[in-house]
């Protein structure tokens, strides 16, 4: 999980802790200040890679950029959290792993937003949004709005 006490920098303050920025992941943490998911992507088998890697995985290629990507998925799993970690943040609050529409198995660790918690369904189809701290553009996902509009 991306989410560990590991990542935490000094964020008094803030609501949430935030990663530190390596060259490696700090495409991923600020594409959001352009509107935009991106991932990186094997220019030669072709995957997704995430989290950031400095080699593919599964061919070892470092060729290896970001690529903007659709930052609709589905709701691979989730947990309800209840537990107040933080004094600043509000619970109860739904951690999740996405799955990406571009890849079979390409998974993002995140919160699920502008949703109830009970509300909260394995498959269910999200989009991403983003919440910026400073520099982080943190990805968030909400459940997509169905097309004809049955959502309040
Ligand atoms: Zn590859």
């Amino acid at each position: 999980m991306d989410a560990n006490p590991k990542g935490d920098t000094d964020t008094d303050g803030l609501a949430r802790p935030l990663p530190k920025l390596t060259p490696l992941n700090r495409d991923f943490w600020s594409c959001g200040a352009e509107d935009e998911l991106r991932i990186l992507h094997c220019g030669a088998c072709g995957d997704y890679i995430h989290p950031p890697a400095p080699l593919c995985p599964g061919c070892l290629s470092r060729e290896l950029s970001p690529r903007p990507v659709s930052g609709r998925g589905r709701i691979f799993s989730f947990t309800i959290n209840h537990h107040r970690w933080r004094e600043s943040i509000e619970v109860p609050y739904v951690v999740a792993l996405v799955e990406l529409e571009e890849q079979p198995g390409l998974r993002l660790a995140t919160n699920i937003v502008e949703c109830p918690p009970q509300e909260v369904q394995i498959g269910m189809a999200v989009e991403v949004v983003f919440e910026r701290n400073g520099e982080v553009h943190v990805p968030l996902f909400r459940p997509c709005v169905p097309p004809h509009g049955g959502r309040d």
